[in-house]
């Protein structure tokens, strides 16, 4: 005849008969214990499962040119002449770009922080950053 013994696991009480020797907690646990242990597995593979997704779906958008986000033929568009406007600077940090004068192509850094120089160097065009 089976008797209802506590768990030493989680102090609930459950038939002695249908304790179960748990290989990860290498201990007598009851039913309960073992189920609570898979879902707890289950759960943790899910959220794996759901991270690397995340994971997957940040990288996806990062390899998208800046403003991507739709379709929209006029994003789109405007992105190129962006693109366009830009031909000529080369960012080098946070501060200096590498500024080609759109006249005299003269190569020289500009200075975002101070906006400096003004104008090209060489022939003085305004410098459009
Ligand atoms: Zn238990
Ligand atoms: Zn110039």
């Amino acid at each position: 005849m089976a008797v209802r013994v506590k768990c030493k696991k989680c102090n609930r009480e459950a038939k002695s008969d249908e304790f179960f020797l748990d290989p990860v907690y290498k201990m007598m646990v009851c039913p309960q214990c073992v189920k609570d242990r898979k879902m707890q597995e289950i759960n943790a593979k899910k959220e794996k499962q759901k991270a690397e997704a995340e994971i997957a779906a940040e990288k996806v958008k990062k390899d998208l040119p800046p403003g991507w986000d739709s379709d929209d033929v006029e994003i789109e568009r405007r992105y190129s002449d962006k693109l366009k406007n830009s031909a000529g600077m080369e960012r080098i940090d946070d501060d200096r770009i590498k500024y080609t004068c759109s006249k005299c192509k003269y190569k020289f850094t500009y200075f975002t922080t101070q906006g400096r120089p003004g104008r090209c160097p060489y022939c003085a065009t305004p410098a459009k950053v």
